[in-house]
């Protein structure tokens, strides 16, 4: 753990949020010393100065309580602290400071194993490292002899979704192909189901990279082997056909016309053993979902996935322990090592090398040493996601004529929503997301399955204190809906002078709208399954009621900062086109201003496919093999 100490008035100020935020029930062990350490080294990951400045924050938030009662929050007693927590909830100013902190402690507090054992809960997952041959072609950057340039065909920026499927696909038609990526390879041992272990060790800047406009919107990407998918739910939706059309029609192309474009799904899907979620395995979720979309005659339906052996431990996004989703590390690398190719764990894409204005390869330190390694190479693919790639392009000041590169970013914005039902549900034990409903799709949203484990259960409430503790001690009776919507803002992707990013988005009113009628819809759709109460995940204390709590939520004002909301599926910052002057690359993936570079990645696809986006992203990467191998 991180030395991080505070003062003893920090320290007491502390451990009263704590004990208040997180009160010890006969069941549920309460907030203590060791939830105060796990917040300052959870503030501390986010980053090392929110670490340090955590106990004044502390200390501020304690005389907050003065001109409320007179005396310090610490001072309080028990009741007169729930109480001030709840008036606190509701206030315009100090709901927002309260919010964050209940998030750092409920995040911190749950994650661990004598919550866990309270509750009956398995905590530890992680099976034995899987064996294979591939593991042999595997080098971590540590290793690297960088006396000598490496030669190859093709050398491939990062191993997500773009550039796994890219590089397996050239490597099985005979060309030598070295991937690089900034991340470390980690096995399934190493996936033990914790999120603050995941999010330290296998998330992008340890989670902490959030847009920022109107709202905050916290935006997740993996940096591992197998990138985000290594990290991901593993729900598989094609793009719509009328999307397809869409692009088609805004772009003047015909490439992604449902016709030709559609062999690309089908061919990742069977790699991917893409297949409906095995009734045995759908959960209590799905029985609401399926009870209330029938009461009210909307369309619903279990969500394929990539995951055919999912034995259900339900920490997908931590990394899967038994190895069972097909995320490239498992599916496409292992083919593509198989075929010779080669990876380089720990090695971040540094520069573009280039001769005569043609790419030639890469320059790549290690990110643990100094060494460093150049690959020289006929084509190069730049695959390091929407957020990486362009930031990696703006360090260099490269193809950028068109001022294009880090514009057009679209997030597929998630909020969601919990309810309580009298039956049990279980989703804290089980897949996150195995059922959706599709009927308001072609109006933008898509309402699909967000159970929680322990973990990450307390995130889904809007409560602190007694109340929260209540809600956690019925965890098995929670249902969780996610709300994504078709967003219409474009935000922008900035490199600050520290290399890091910059990330801007406003939501329009129609975007608010939106997320709130998705709100209302899975209200509308948990209380015609029999839910008795329903939260909606805001920054202060929601409770609707079946008798008038889709009215209710209907008629709220809800601004922009209000809603909590989270991005997993950022998109199209390296925009695609014909015109040079207004885009970054060609229908072939090739960037316009430097022959010989490629970007096949989530900043290609032109904007959300109103669905979870994987297969479009690996869609495109298929297709992009073809028009790379064309030109060698
Ligand atoms: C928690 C989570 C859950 C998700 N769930 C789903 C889901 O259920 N279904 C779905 O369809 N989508 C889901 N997604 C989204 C999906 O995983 C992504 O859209 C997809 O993986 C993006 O592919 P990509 O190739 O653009 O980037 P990534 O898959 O993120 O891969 C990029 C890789 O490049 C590496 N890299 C970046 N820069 C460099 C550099 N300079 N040098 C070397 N390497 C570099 C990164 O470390 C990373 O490993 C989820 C995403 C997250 C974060």
């Amino acid at each position: 753990m991180t030395d991080l100490r505070l003062s003893a008035a920090q320290q007491q100020a502390a451990l009263a949020f704590a004990r208040a935020i997180l009160p010890a029930t006969t069941v549920i062990p309460g907030g203590d010393e060791r939830s105060v350490a796990a917040v300052l080294e959870f503030a501390h990951n986010i980053s090392p100065g929110a670490g340090q400045n955590a106990g004044r924050v502390f200390r501020l938030l304690d005389a907050a309580a003065i001109p409320f009662t007179g005396r310090r929050f610490s001072q309080l007693d028990p009741d007169g602290q729930e109480a001030l927590l709840q008036r606190w909830q509701d206030h315009p100013i100090l709901s927002r400071p309260l919010f964050i902190l209940a998030f750092l402690f409920k995040a911190s507090h749950f994650d661990h194993l004598s919550v866990y054992q309270a509750m009956d809960c398995p905590f530890e997952k992680g099976g034995p490292p899987e064996p294979g041959r591939w593991l042999a072609q595997v080098m971590a950057g540590d290793e690297v002899d960088e006396s000598e340039d490496i030669e190859c065909d093709v050398v491939v920026m990062g191993t997500g979704a773009g550039g796994a499927v890219v590089g397996k696909e050239l490597a099985e038609q005979g060309l030598a192909v070295v991937f690089l990526e900034e991340g470390e390879l980690h096995r399934r041992d190493a996936f033990n189901g914790s999120v603050l272990n995941a999010k330290r060790r296998f998330y992008r800047d340890h989670a902490s990279i959030s847009a920022l406009g109107n709202a905050l919107i916290p935006t997740f990407m993996g940096r591992l082997v197998g990138g985000s998918t290594a990290i991901n739910t593993a729900t598989c939706f094609r793009a719509p056909e009328w999307i397809l059309d869409e692009w088609c029609s805004e772009l003047h192309t015909d490439v992604f016309a449902p016709t030709s474009f559609t062999r690309h799904f089908e061919r990742v899907e069977q790699n991917l053993w893409v297949e409906p979620v095995k009734p045995e395995l759908l959960g209590g979720l799905a029985r609401v979902v399926a009870r209330g979309c029938d009461a009210l005659g909307w369309h619903h339906a279990p969500i394929l996935r990539n995951a055919p052996d999912c034995d259900a431990q339900g920490v997908c996004d931590f990394g899967c322990p038994s190895g069972a989703r097909r995320s490239m590390d498992v599916s496409y690398l292992p083919s593509a090592l198989n075929r010779g190719a080669v990876l380089f764990t720990g090695m971040r894409g540094h520069r573009v090398l280039t001769e005569g204005g043609r790419a030639v390869g890469l320059e790549a330190h290690s990110t643990t040493s100094n060494r460093r390694l150049r690959i020289r190479a006929r084509a190069v693919v730049l695959a390091g996601g929407a957020v990486p790639t362009p930031l990696f392009l703006l360090g260099q000041g490269i193809c950028n004529g068109s001022d294009q590169v880090g514009r057009n970013l679209s997030l597929h914005p998630a909020c969601s929503l919990s309810a309580r039902f009298d039956e049990s549900i279980a989703g804290h034990t089980a897949i996150p997301q195995t059922y959706y409903c599709g009927q308001f799709l072609p109006e933008g949203l898509l309402l699909s399955g967000a159970s929680a484990p322990l973990s990450v259960a307390p995130l889904m409430v809007p409560f602190v204190g007694r109340e929260l503790m209540s809600a956690m001690a019925d965890v098995d009776q929670l249902a969780s809906l996610g709300v994504m919507i078709k967003d219409q803002t474009r935000g922008r992707v900035r490199r600050l002078a520290s290399g890091d990013p910059w990330l801007t988005y406003f939501l329009t009113p129609g975007e608010v709208e939106l997320l709130q009628r998705g709100l209302g819809r899975v209200a509308e759709l948990f209380f015609a399954a029999g839910a008795r109460e329903a939260y909606p995940m805001l920054s202060n204390r929601v409770v609707l009621k079946p008798a008038d709590g889709v009215e209710r939520l209907r008629k709220m004002r809800i601004n922009p900062w209000d809603f909590v909301l989270t991005s997993f599926h950022p998109l199209g910052t390296c925009r695609m086109g014909h015109d040079p002057a207004t885009s970054v690359i060609g229908f072939d993936h090739q960037t316009h201003e430097i022959p010989g570079l490629y970007i096949v990645d989530g900043s290609a696809v032109p904007g959300p496919p109103s669905v979870n986006p994987q297969l479009t992203v690996m869609a495109f990467a298929d297709r992009a093999a073809e028009q790379i191998a064309a030109r060698l």
